[in-house]
């Protein structure tokens, strides 16, 4: 794979991003796939699975964790639903997320990506310790399939981001960076969240955001890759004097014209490289 090859978030059957269908047509070379349903997950369709994309010549460089009953209506409620932080759900889906570690050895993959959900920001708390050895488990499980484990930015500060990552202490804990988050969740400025948790970049997704809500909406706006307010260019200038060369996984989920926005994304990404390494 050469240096930012371009990548597509997607599932198997569609939803987040694109399906294969869908990611074949685009001509795209990687992606990261978020894991189907456990009933997909068995070692046949597994197999299948890693033959269709192997076939498709697609590389499947992230495997995202996610859960059936995550719910993304408000952030409020992503902080009670999503993730390995809601204390309800947690035991039965860390238990899902080590197989999904599990799943993604099986497939070749060297990395599992997650929303960990809004992890509890003072290291006092009873519940912080709680969530650190969860995602230690995690990380040992990781490690065990010679996979790093990639934390999705966004629902906390680069600061928070940084302390909880130290306080996992494990040398597989790295950081899925997705500046859009940043601003989608109100964590920080995005370019200057990555200064900060840089070294720990193992994965990036490009995604854009606007800094405007409009009355009623719980969310700040997804916006085409460009035309929001992470500036693209500047986030891949800064990449590149980081020294990262992976993938550049373009996620675009809510829009009416998912097709049309993510092959603009792909030309956008294809001219941006070209300007900035030259080739
Ligand atoms: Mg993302």
């Amino acid at each position: 794979m050469g240096k930012w090859a371009t990548g597509i978030f997607t599932s198997i059957h569609g939803g987040l991003g694109a399906g294969l269908y869908a990611v074949k047509e685009l001509g795209v070379s990687t992606v990261h796939l978020h894991t189907p349903t456990a009933e997909y997950r068995t070692p046949d369709r597994t197999a299948e699975i890693k033959e269709q994309f192997g076939q498709a010549g697609i590389e499947i460089t992230v495997v995202f964790v996610g859960f059936e009953d995550d719910d993304y209506t408000t952030p409020e409620i992503v902080k009670d639903t999503v993730g390995l932080v809601p204390q309800d759900r947690r035991a039965h889906r860390l238990q899902e997320t080590l197989e999904i570690s599990d799943f993604a050895r099986a497939l070749g993959v060297d990395a599992v990506g997650m929303h960990l959900g809004f992890v509890p920001t003072d290291p006092t708390d009873a519940d912080f310790a709680a969530v650190v050895d969860v995602t230690r488990q995690v990380c040992d499980r990781c490690a065990q399939n010679g996979q790093h484990f990639n934390l999705e930015t966004g629902q906390e500060t680069a600061d928070e981001l940084l302390a909880f990552i130290q306080a996992v202490e494990r040398d597989n804990l790295a950081v899925n960076f997705d500046p859009a988050n940043m601003i989608l969740y109100n964590a920080g400025e995005p370019l200057e969240a990555l200064d900060k948790v840089g070294e720990y970049v193992k994965s990036v997704h490009c995604k854009d955001a606007s800094k405007t809500r409009k009355p009623g909406q719980p969310w700040y706006e997804d916006a085409p890759l460009g035309s929001g307010d992470v500036g693209i260019e500047d986030f891949l200038r800064k990449l590149n004097n980081l020294g990262y060369s992976g993938p550049l996984t373009i996620e675009r989920e809510y829009s009416p014209d998912q097709a049309g926005d993510i092959k603009e994304a792909l030309q956008l990404l294809e001219n941006l490289r070209a300007k900035i390494l030259g080739s």
